[in-house]
This record gives structure tokens, C-alpha cells and sequence, in this order.
């Protein structure tokens, strides 16, 4: 899980994305007791600690009390979330229990990487409209994208469902995974997988 950088030195990615001024400190101590120099954050808002001997990893995460998360290859990515009606007053559905939900999924082996989004409303801060799969938050429910990409071949998600509750929403989202991860060629993203047999197909395939 440690990534090499350019400069030769090793990165790893912490999992979690809310913290306490305690929990910050407490990382903090410890990263420098490691000799860590600096840390970034991710485009999935996860804390990057770069300058990590590899072979203290573990007993570095049992410092800071955090857990890795997995960053690179084809597998289910950290899932990217705004704070949601718990924090943002703007927010119509709670992100936070969500995202905690959507977890169970993390690491999971597919054909390619797998980008997920949750914003609570239509203002749409994390994107999720140019995600792998979306959950955007409406007043009725969330709004499920699937198939975006903001990389090499952009393209805006197919609007796969509406009004989803969230507990439904993470039924669609482990039948988007199955069909994709049993279906999928690899190497082939969620959106190529989707054009390849066309949406319709796609739609009937999850949600029957
Ligand atoms: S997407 Fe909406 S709920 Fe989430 S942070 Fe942005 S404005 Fe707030």
C-alpha cells in the first residue's frame, strides 16, 4: 500500500476523513516521531503522508491510531463525500451514515478502478455526476449516476435512478458492483463497460 514518489520516497494514504483537533494531534506526534515531512491531502479528501519508511508502516498507523486506506489498482477507491445535512446547510440527505454504509465496499477487486461520490444536494461539491458511480442528495432521495469520468475521456454518468432511498441506494450500488466485476473485461471502466453493451441492457441488469 506504500506508493513510490518521484524523489524516491515512499507514500502511504490514511483512511478517514473527519477528525477531532485530538485525533489531528495525536497524528500529528506521531508522524513526527516517524520523521514525516509532509502531507497532502487526495482527491478523495484522504491524507497523504509522504516520506514513510515502508517498513515501519504498521507500527506508524498503530501510532497515529488510523488505518490504511487502499489508494492505487483496481479496486474500490476511498469513498469521496461532502458533509451532507449533518454539517452543510445546504444539505438534504446525511452523506456521513451513507459513506459509512458504502464502506463495506472499500478495496473491493474489480476490473478497473472504481471512483464513488456522495454530495448531499444538487450543488454536487464532490462531482458525482463525473464519478464511476454518483449518489447525488435531493429533497426525495439520491439520485444515482453511473459511468462518469473527469479523467483522459471525460464524460457526464447516465442518471440510472431517482428518489432512491439510501438504504436502496446501497442495494444499487452492490448489484452495480457485481454485474460490473462479473461482466466487466479488465481494464475496462465502469462508463467503457456501460457503452460496450449499452445502457438500457445496463439498467436491466441492476435494477431488474
Ligand atoms: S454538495 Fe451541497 S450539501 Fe454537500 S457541501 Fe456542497 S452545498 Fe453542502
Amino acid at each position: 500500500m506504500a506508493l513510490k514518489q518521484r524523489d524516491g520516497s515512499y507514500a502511504v494514504v490514511f483512511d478517514g476523513v473527519i477528525f477531532t483537533p485530538q485525533d489531528l494531534k495525536r497524528i500529528a506526534e506521531a508522524l513526527d516521531r516517524h520523521g514525516v515531512k509532509l502531507v497532502k491531502f487526495s482527491e478523495s479528501q484522504r491524507m497523504v503522508v509522504v516520506g514513510v519508511d515502508p517498513e515501519r508502516v504498521e507500527e506508524l498507523c498503530r501510532d497515529a491510531g488510523v488505518k490504511l486506506a487502499p489508494a492505487v489498482g483496481r479496486v474500490v477507491r476511498s469513498v469521496k463525500f461532502c458533509p451532507g445535512s449533518a454539517l452543510c446547510t445546504l444539505g438534504n440527505q446525511d452523506t456521513l451514515s451513507l459513506a459509512e454504509k458504502l464502506n463495506k465496499f472499500h478495496g473491493m477487486e474489480l476490473p478497473d478502478k472504481m471512483k464513488i461520490a456522495i454530495s448531499g444536494c444538487p450543488n454536487s461539491c464532490t462531482e458525482p455526476a463525473v464519478r464511476d458511480i454518483g449518489l447525488m442528495g435531493t429533497k426525495e432521495g439520491f439520485t444515482i449516476f453511473v459511468g462518469g469520468s473527469a479523467g483522459r475521456k471525460p464524460r457526464i454518468g447516465w442518471v440510472l435512478a431517482e428518489k432512491v432511498e439510501p438504504d436502496k441506494a446501497v442495494e444499487i450500488v452492490e448489484k452495480i458492483l457485481e454485474f460490473y466485476k462479473n461482466n466487466a473485461k479488465r481494464g475496462q471502466r465502469l462508463g467503457d463497460f456501460i457503452e460496450s453493451i449499452g445502457f438500457e441492457e445496463f439498467r436491466k441488469a441492476v435494477l431488474g
